[in-house]
């Protein structure tokens, strides 16, 4: 079973032992004491000896991220007087060939590791070759990845490792590589490590003890573990793992739901190993994009021609593609719709904002509802084919609504006000809803954008981008797994995250 090493800097006596006590509390199963910035004359027995987990005592110089400044010598007494405290790990640098002392310690693991902060070198395999070639008993490779794509060399190398001859911790660093991390857990590599809480990491895309321990399973993630992720760019703010881990969980079906953000989503589908990917969620800007990799499309995939959801048909990466979004948005606009006979029998206009791949999906759901539909894009190139095919209206994103389109349903499809951008900005800055015209805010990140909020003020009814994303979700558990949960436990998984 993989175990989880919550990494600190060790600072003083008092910080370690509440970095410690922390560290327990998250669920670590080790804590790694970073020695580089330990005060070089201070006792480092009362820091160690009182820790409840296990020490795994590590001192980094610059060259391999560290900010230890003092003499080799310096750094091995350091290390030593660590295992005489008590620390029952060790972790030296691929070219330190020291032999930390046998026989007055405690010592019953020792890790031989090698960083790159620069990217991901060619020569992994032999890298991993020396590794094992000294005297250590685990190896540990970490490089740098600047896209997740850049991982691919590492993935591969931790396909062809035989974990129980030679186990190894390999995973990249960066913002968007940390799910390297747990990919390596389903690997088969015995540690992971993370930090004790955000914002306190020792290296770059450490993930939260608790998050590692808890919604992500890490400690039971293994060669079994079927895969499932989204791809993206962005889609590290996605609420996705929050709601397909815990589905999983709740189903108790053994798979790891990661946020894949990438450039280059077609080389992050090919670096995964093809026979564990079950099941992947497609966002923006890669719905069109990935459609072409899909041997089949449903009826709703192909009427949209985008795909947000793959579903493994064969474990040679084959893929058929779905587009559970029109399922979202005709959950979520149906309490509305169903129930308001004014709307059903009257004013039969709908419009959507935006001409992408959620876009496409509004449409067909209105379609399907009975709606004339109009969309309003910036750029309408791309979706002229697919608007003629369907009898959509199209037009440009301005101001304001076009004179005469008065909508009883109003659907927001771009990203605008989404997490990461202007909070302010909004389509249709000059527009004022007529009064109990329904509108639908995709965008769920933050709960209620400048444009719901305005909407509501001006008495629409307005409907917030979580009811559609939970709802599409509900359809993606579905078509993953073949099971149903119910709406409101789906939504109590994501309590106390949006
Ligand atoms: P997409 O395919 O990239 O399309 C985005 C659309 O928004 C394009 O028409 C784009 O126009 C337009 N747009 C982008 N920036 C704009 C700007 N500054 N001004 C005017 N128009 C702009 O993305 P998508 O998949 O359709 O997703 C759109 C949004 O819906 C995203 O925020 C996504 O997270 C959200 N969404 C939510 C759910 C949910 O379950 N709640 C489901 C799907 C999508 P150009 O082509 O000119 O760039």
């Amino acid at each position: 079973m993989p175990q989880i090493i919550a990494s600190v800097f060790a600072e003083s006596r008092e910080q370690v032992l509440r970095q410690a006590a922390k560290a327990a509390m998250a669920g670590a199963d080790w804590l790694e004491l970073r020695l580089d910035r330990w005060p070089l004359n201070v006792d480092l027995r009362p820091a160690i000896a009182p820790v409840q987990l296990p020490v795994l005592a590590t001192c980094h110089t610059p060259e391999n991220g560290g900010r230890f400044r003092g003499t080799l010598g310096e750094r091995r007494e350091l290390l030593t007087s660590a295992l005489l405290a008590g620390a029952q790990g060790l972790d030296l640098d691929l070219h330190d060939n020291w032999a930390p002392p046998a026989g007055r310690t405690r010592l019953r693991l020792l890790m031989r590791s090698f960083h790159s902060f620069t990217g991901v070198p060619r020569e992994l395999p032999e890298i991993h070759r020396q590794l094992m070639a000294t005297s250590g008993a685990v190896a540990k490779i970490a490089v740098t990845a600047h896209d997740l794509a850049d991982a691919a060399p590492l993935l591969e190398l931790l396909r062809g490792i035989d974990q129980a001859a030679t186990p190894t911790v390999a995973f990249a660093m960066g913002r968007t590589a940390w799910p390297t991390r747990l990919l390596a857990l389903c690997h088969g590599a015995p540690f992971v490590f993370g930090c004790i809480e955000a914002g306190e990491e020792t290296a770059v895309g450490q993930v939260p003890v608790a998050l590692l321990a808890g919604l992500y399973r890490a400690r039971e993630l293994g060669p079994a573990t079927a895969i499932y992720g989204l791809l993206g760019n962005p889609a590290l703010h996605s609420l996705g793992p929050w709601l397909h881990n815990r589905a999983f969980r709740r189903l108790g079906v053994d798979g790891v739901y990661l946020p894949f953000e990438t450039s280059r989503p077609e080389a992050v589908v090919e670096m995964l190993p093809a026979a564990r990917v079950r099941g992947l969620s497609v966002t923006a800007p890669f719905k069109a994009t990935l459609r072409k990799r899909c041997e089949r499309l449903s009826d709703d995939a192909a009427a949209t021609d985008v795909v947000n959801t793959l579903v493994a048909t064969t474990d040679d990466g084959r893929f058929v593609g779905f587009n559970t979004d029109i399922d979202g948005v005709r959950a979520a606009l149906a309490p509305f719709v169903d129930a308001d006979r004014e709307v059903a029998g009257g004013d039969r206009d709908a419009v959507v904002l935006g001409a992408g791949g959620a876009a496409r999906a509004a449409a067909i759901a209105l379609l399907g509802m009975g709606f004339r539909v109009t969309m309003l894009g910036r750029t309408l190139d791309g979706v002229r084919e697919f608007a003629a095919t369907h009898g959509i209206r199209l037009g440009s994103l301005s101001q304001t609504l076009p004179d005469g389109l008065e909508p009883g349903v109003v659907v927001q499809a771009t990203p605008l006000g989404s997490v990461g951008r202007d909070p302010e900005e909004r389509p249709l800055p000059e527009w004022q809803p007529a009064p109990a015209t329904i509108v639908l805010e995709m965008v769920y990140r933050p709960a209620r954008t400048r444009f719901l909020r305005d909407a509501a003020a001006a008495g629409a009814r307005t409907i917030a981008g979580v009811e559609m994303f939970l709802a599409q979700a509900a359809a993606q558990v579905r078509r993953f797994s073949g099971q149903v949960l119910a709406p409101d436990e789906l939504r109590a998984f994501l309590a106390g995250v949006t």
